[in-house]
């Protein structure tokens, strides 16, 4: 991949990251362009971002966007875990 695509293109694990961040309104326009850019054509990735949806929404039906911080990064790396020992 040249200069100029890797610049235009995540990896998955980008993604992933990015993901997390366009989740929680911390991606800015760009990386969220690059982040659909990447799940237009990455099967893996689309099915980890409906997951993380689910997630997101789970936690706002339930109204746990009250729990603590590190519980939310505890669910977070586990969902980070499970989705990289689908891909091995
Ligand atoms: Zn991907």
């Amino acid at each position: 991949m040249g200069k100029k695509a890797k610049f235009l293109f995540f990896n998955c694990s980008e993604a992933a990251t990015c993901c997390d961040k366009a989740q929680y309104e911390e991606a800015n326009l760009f990386e969220k362009a690059k982040l659909m850019l990447h799940l237009a054509f990455c099967k893996t990735c689309r099915k980890f971002s409906a997951r993380n949806s689910r997630l997101t929404h789970l936690m706002k039906e339930s109204k746990l966007e009250t729990c603590p911080e590190e519980k939310k990064k505890q669910w977070r790396e586990e969902i980070k875990k499970e989705f990289a020992e689908e891909r091995s």
